[in-house]
């Protein structure tokens, strides 16, 4: 699923091309992925909208709309959006006024999206967490959040309404670089283990961005090209491979239900 630098990748892409873009049309193959309102209102409602903002917020991308209006978008786990030519495979085609398309693929059909006159009304978003990479999540702020709870820490890490944006893959990937296990009670982690998962998390986010994402499944660019972060990662898939820092054999563990990889010599 895209994690918050695959959305973040598609968000800063789309700015340099569709703001100040109308949509003409909604083309609705799959009426499924429209959650609010029906697919008939909806088609209804999109034609004419001026698109003045686009937001990231955890792993929703928010089309703010010159009516004041939003539109919401969650990929979920296979949704991509793609810029161009109307895609064959696209389940909703968004006409901009530039004669191009929107394209939103999504061939599970898990994705979300929904058209809104008030963000906050909306849980999805009123009750994410704090976004990682704000200037506003502080070290001392991570440390008072987590000597409160009593999950385990990679389960609290992929909590939308704890931190927003951090999935599966980065949530791995920072307890890696913190050398902290994935199962190790929040509320049990020193001060420095707290500091150091903190800054873990923001380097990894940050190199996740810079690399335009990881393509570990269908994640793919608004152009249709790969992100280069999947290289990159140091845990995320590594069980039974060599440690990159200590050569022991990384192994498995479930937590929540999701395969887990860590290395049970360096994370404690
Ligand atoms: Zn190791």
């Amino acid at each position: 699923m895209p994690e918050l630098p695959e959305v973040e990748t598609i968000k800063t892409d789309l700015e340099k091309i569709i703001l100040g873009k109308k949509i003409k049309v909604a083309e609705i193959k799959a009426a499924k992925i429209i959650k609010e309102p029906s697919a008939e209102e909806f088609a209804g409602k999109i034609k004419e909208e001026i698109i003045k903002k686009i937001i990231r917020r955890g792993k929703y991308l928010i089309f703010e709309f010159l009516s004041g209006k939003y539109l919401v978008i969650h990929l979920k786990m296979t949704g991509q959006l793609i810029y161009g030519d109307k895609n064959k495979q696209s389940k909703i085609s968004f006409l901009l006024g530039n004669g191009q398309y929107l394209n939103f693929c999504d061939w599970r059909l898990f994705g979300e999206i929904r058209l809104i006159d008030d963000l906050e009304k909306f849980k999805g978003i009123s009750k994410l967490g704090i976004e990682p990479l704000d200037i506003k999540f502080t070290i001392r702020m991570f440390y008072e959040m987590i000597k409160k709870k009593r999950s385990k820490i990679k389960s609290l890490l992929m909590d939308q309404s704890f931190i927003a944006g951090i999935g599966n893959i980065y949530a791995q990937e920072s307890l890696f670089k913190a050398k902290i296990h994935p199962a190790k009670i929040a509320l049990n982690l020193s001060k420095n283990e707290s500091d150091k998962l903190f800054f873990s998390i923001k380097e990894v986010l940050t190199e996740a961005i810079k690399y335009r994402g990881s393509s570990i499944n269908t994640y793919l660019d608004l152009e249709g090209r790969k992100g280069s972060m999947g290289e990159r990662l140091r845990i995320y898939g590594r069980k039974g491979k060599p440690c990159f820092r200590c050569k022991s054999i990384v192994v498995g563990m479930k937590i929540a239900g999701r395969g887990t990889a860590f290395c049970p010599n360096c994370q404690k």
